[in-house]
């Protein structure tokens, strides 16, 4: 399948570099509206692939590049100024993806739309709105990357593989996000018993550590390398991957929810089922009052700044 990303930038080349070594993409289009950027980057990328497992083109160009794509992702943005609101900097970010997205609709009319921009939700919500496609061809990486840290600090805390370990973060991709601690399993065991077993039971003090692990991530990279994106890279090629090869497989993204914990029209995270379709079905896991009141809340600031954006 080809692949087009929109934004060359940390967080597009990064997803680009994924792909190359994933093979989940035949071929790889980058558009960036600094057009040296996209070229520079298509090439570097294309040099890491004789090392990877399978061929994939790599190129850069205007939109037209994109044609055929199956999948889009979209990576472009604006950096905040200084002095500038949240609320400022993301309209500022909608106004780029007006441009981009009609632009990237006339050169890929069949593609899923990938929303990678932060904030990613809000983004997905935008995107929704402006390209008219279904509700599951528009995709959010959301809590992708969230759902990976809480299993894999998880299964540190037990000594298993993170693959045996499932738990899922819900919500917004952000500070209100909420760990479905209460259905979490390791294999089909819930996962108080598991721990019990395995001598490492799930103390106030390991949740704490584990959430803060979770929830203040993305601050401590940032703060070290002023950017993420290797982990988000890698998550957006898992998406494409699930997508290509028709996977149907359970992931934790983002994308407009109807309903959800009693707030209406709304992007945000939940497990869901990817193909070839996009997102076929979503799971709402089953929660405690305390998880459902945490994931009403996260809803409904989402759907506050959805509001003030009057999408
Ligand atoms: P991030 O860390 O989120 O990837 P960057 O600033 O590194 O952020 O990358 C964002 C990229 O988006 C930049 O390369 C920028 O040139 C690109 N970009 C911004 N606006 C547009 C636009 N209208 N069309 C295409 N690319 C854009």
């Amino acid at each position: 399948m080809k692949v087009g990303i929109v934004g060359a930038g940390m967080v597009g080349s990064a997803a680009g570099y994924a792909l190359a070594l994933n093979g989940a993409a035949s071929r790889i289009a980058i558009v960036d509206r600094n057009r040296d950027l996209a070229v520079a980057q298509a090439q570097d990328i294309a040099h890491a692939v004789p090392f990877a497992h399978a061929a994939t083109t790599v190129e850069a160009g205007d939109y037209d590049v994109l044609q055929d794509a199956g999948v889009v992702i979209l990576a472009a943005g604006v950096g905040q100024k200084p002095g500038e609101s949240r609320l400022d900097l993301l309209a500022r970010n909608a106004e780029v993806f007006a441009q981009v997205i009609g632009a990237v609709r006339a050169a890929a009319p069949q593609a899923i739309l990938l929303v990678a921009t932060n904030p990613v939700d809000v983004m997905t919500h935008v995107t929704t709105r402006l390209s008219g496609l279904a509700p599951g061809r528009v995709i959010g990486s959301g809590t992708i990357l969230d759902t990976a840290r809480f299993r894999s600090l998880l299964a540190g805390h037990l000594g298993l593989a993170p693959h045996s370990v499932h738990g899922y973060v819900l919500g917004e991709h952000g500070d209100s996000e909420v760990l479905a601690w209460s259905s979490a399993r390791v294999g089909s065991e819930p996962l108080a018993s598991v721990a019990a077993q395995l001598g490492a039971a799930i103390t106030g003090e390991v949740r704490a550590r584990i959430d803060d692990g979770v929830r203040r991530a993305a601050y401590r990279i940032i703060a070290g390398k002023s950017a993420t994106n290797y982990g988000i890279g890698a998550g957006l090629a898992r998406i494409v991957r699930a997508i290509a090869q028709d996977e149907r497989a359970v992931l934790s993204v983002s994308m407009c929810t109807d309903e959800i914990a009693g707030v209406r029209d709304v992007a945000l995270s939940l497990p869901r089922v990817l193909g070839a379709e996009g997102i076929g079905a979503t799971l709402v896991p089953e929660l405690n009052p305390e998880e459902t009141a945490a994931l009403a809340a996260s809803a409904g600031l989402l759907r506050e700044t959805a509001d003030a954006l009057a999408i």
